[in-house]
């Protein structure tokens, strides 16, 4: 058994919604704060692979992720001049809504996490009267900035980000890279699929969780950097630029609305040590990668469960006092997830870079079709 800690967690997202799970229960003293405490009212739709659903069995939300899900079989990737370039296999991946992971993490923390709705605007008074300090604030996390050299603040893209959900039934699961712009479409979990390219999880469900799914599409768009005055006109913008290229995209986007979408830029952070002194950072607040591989969530999840788990092994059999005992755990958890935290990161941003290109966008999607059939024509090799 652990020897409790008094841990102040800053952020209840993915991060820190798992965090207090997690450390709650091996008996720590967790005080959660956010300023909202928010379902997000845009239910988009989040990857989570194999990893991150082994951290999601250690909280023990693992079935009702499961049943508010949907498992996708494959995607399909289209170069800018409409024409298939790649199929990936989906593998063990489930797609569920933001909004249902959030509601069923918010649903899994014990009566004993002291939640406190409050926005901070000065961390130094968090870090008296604990033994630890988690910043799970996000990517503009406001720990990062106020305790890390050189104020480690997000950086921006230049692109925007837009995405919504459709009341339509998914046409496709797919990512058109156009020369300079993305359009990603994947069914909502409780979706009515037009394809056969994805199976309900949630149809033979008895599911108890409270899942706020809605059906139909979930849909995502990358463009250079422009905002206009409302999303009406955000929209517009979005249509004028990527319609009429694929019948697909057009279905979508004339079944999208302003009041089911969101827009905003594109930040990611610069690589930082995760930990310093009695602080550390989770989730975004650590590593905010670019969404392209649809990794952040899932490295929010693993973190979480990887820094309960340190610190449960650091606590066993350690005479130490509390303190040698944090910084045994804070070593263990920065070595582990430093370095999947970064090539996640280093791959999505090679991602980013390669869907959103312009110039050689011609070249790009024949070196991806390339690719591809010898990657087939290995694998036909192999099972001879
Ligand atoms: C377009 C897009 C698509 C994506 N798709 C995927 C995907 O398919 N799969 C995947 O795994 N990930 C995906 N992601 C990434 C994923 O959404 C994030 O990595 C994840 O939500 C981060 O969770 P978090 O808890 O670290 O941060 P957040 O969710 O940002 O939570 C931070 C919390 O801190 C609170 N907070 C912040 N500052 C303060 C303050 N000063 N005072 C009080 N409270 C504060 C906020 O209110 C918030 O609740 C995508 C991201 C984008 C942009």
């Amino acid at each position: 058994m652990c020897r409790p800690q008094s841990i102040r967690i800053l952020g209840a997202g993915v991060a820190g919604l798992a965090a207090a799970i997690a450390l709650a229960e091996d008996g720590h003293h967790i005080e959660l704060i956010d300023e909202r405490f928010e379902i997000p009212s845009v239910g988009t739709s989040l990857g989570m692979f194999a990893s991150a659903q082994s951290a999601m069995a250690r909280l023990g939300v693992l079935d009702d992720v499961r049943n508010a899900s949907i498992a996708p079989r494959r995607g399909v990737i289209y170069g800018q001049d409409g024409q298939a370039i790649a199929t990936l296999p989906a593998g063990d991946a489930l797609l569920l809504a933001r909004s249902d992971l959030v509601q069923i993490l918010r649903d899994a923390v014990p009566e004993s996490v002291q939640q406190v709705r409050r926005r901070i605007e000065d961390v130094r008074p968090l870090r008296a009267g604990v033994d630890l300090l988690i910043g799970a604030d996000g990517v503009h996390s406001l720990v990062r900035r106020s305790g890390w050299p050189g104020r480690q603040s997000a950086r921006t893209h230049g692109m925007t980000v837009l995405r919504g959900t459709a009341d339509i039934a998914p046409p496709e699961i797919s990512e058109t890279w156009g020369g300079g712009w993305l359009f990603g479409i994947t069914p909502l979990a409780g979706a009515t699929f037009a394809d056969t390219t994805a199976t309900a999880t949630t149809s033979t469900s008895t599911s108890t969780s409270t899942s706020t799914s809605t059906t139909g599409t979930n849909w995502f768009a990358c463009l250079p950097e422009h905002r206009a005055p409302s999303v009406h006109a955000d929209l517009a913008h979005l249509r004028s630029v990527v319609g009429g290229r694929r019948p697909a995209i057009d279905a979508v986007l004339a079944a999208a609305r302003p009041e089911s979408t969101l827009v905003h830029g594109l930040h990611t952070t610069p690589p930082v040590h995760p930990v310093r002194e009695n602080v550390v950072l989770l989730g975004d607040a650590a590593l905010a990668m670019a969404p392209n591989l649809g990794h952040g969530a899932n490295t929010a999840l693993q973190d979480a469960v990887a820094l309960a788990t340190a610190l449960r092994n650091a606590s066993a059999g350690r005479a130490g006092s509390n303190s040698a005992t944090l910084s045994a755990a804070l070593r263990a958890y920065a070595r582990n997830r430093a370095l999947p935290g970064h090539a996640w990161r280093i791959g999505s941003a090679l991602m980013l870079r390669t869907a959103m290109m312009d110039e050689h966008a011609g070249l790009r999607d024949r070196a991806v079709q390339a690719a591809g059939s010898l990657a087939r024509r290995r694998a036909e090799a192999l099972r001879r």
